[in-house]
């Protein structure tokens, strides 16, 4: 039982598709990342909760998408 990386993956399993998978990783990088606040421009948004978005620095808190603060530019 040793310690194996990718853990992220396996949560997911095996019944989905790997495009799906891969999605769900996205998406999971993207609720863990710090987005660029609005107001103040620091790197510092953080999601609260689904859709709601809090910066840390200046405490300004909007609503934006559920997995990203916009939509992201591709
Ligand atoms: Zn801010």
């Amino acid at each position: 039982m040793g310690k194996k990386v990718g853990n992220t993956v396996k949560r997911f399993g095996a019944r989905y598709g790997a495009t799906l998978r891969k999605r769900l990783l996205d998406t999971e990088q993207q609720q863990k990342a710090i987005y660029e606040c609005p107001k103040c421009g620091m790197m510092a948004v953080k999601r609260k909760f689904v859709g709601v978005w809090s910066c840390t620095k200046c405490g300004y808190t909007f609503t934006g998408g559920a997995y990203a603060p916009q939509a992201l530019k591709k």
